[in-house]
């Protein structure tokens, strides 16, 4: 099958992340910032993820990654899409659910409420959820070595590095709310971790 179907469908997915996100990012960013813990783990998530972001956009804007290509079959192609959509769908309803409380790294907005409804009533992680979910869409979807799991690893290096200090900055800020909070609900899967 030829490289392009694939390409096409990670290049849409790759806009459809930015025209989600571009308006929740606008509306926090009118949001004064009362805490900020943006370390140089953070600094170091952050340009990981940028970095893995843009890579399936040098893919297919140059011929530089080629040489990790393999080829393509129609039933990863249409396995990976779904994951893609599946975890677009779920970054789409976190950003709805957390409104103005986002922040791309560890911060805490002025009148910053603590979610628990929508999907944070399942999970207290879903955005990282949703972006584990696209970047195994984009592992499953894309026939290239590098580009192909560069996304999934990025957010599993995220989860396993950023969940215990946010963790411990909504324990801060919330203090028993939180405890409450986290006693009944799982980090990442419902019902199971
Ligand atoms: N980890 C969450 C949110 C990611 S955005 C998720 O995966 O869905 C990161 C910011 O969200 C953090 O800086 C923190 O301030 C905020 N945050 C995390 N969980 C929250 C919650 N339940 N309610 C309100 N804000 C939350």
């Amino acid at each position: 099958m030829n490289l392009w179907f694939a390409k096409a469908v990670v290049l849409i997915a790759f806009i459809a992340t930015i025209l989600i996100r571009a308006p929740h990012g606008k509306r926090s960013r009118e949001v004064k910032v009362a805490k900020s813990r943006k370390g140089p783990v953070e600094v170091f998530l952050l340009t990981i993820a940028w970095i893995a972001f843009f890579l399936p956009i040098f893919w297919i804007a140059t011929p530089w990654l080629a040489f990790a290509d393999f080829p393509l079959y129609s039933f990863p192609l249409v396995t990976g899409s779904l994951l893609l959509v599946l975890g677009l769908w779920l970054f789409h309803r976190s950003h709805a659910d957390l409104g103005t409380n986002w922040s791309v790294t560890l911060e805490i907005r002025d009148s910053h409420r603590l979610v628990t409804t929508g999907l944070y009533r399942h999970v207290r992680h879903p955005m990282y959820s949703a972006l584990v979910l696209y970047g195994l869409g984009q592992m499953v979807t894309v026939p290239n070595w590098v580009v192909g799991p560069s996304y999934v690893v990025a957010m599993l290096l995220m989860c396993a590095l950023r969940l215990g200090p946010e963790e411990k900055l909504m324990r801060d800020e919330f203090n028993g709310e939180y405890e409450a909070y986290a006693s009944r609900t799982k980090r990442l899967v419902p019902g199971l971790w």
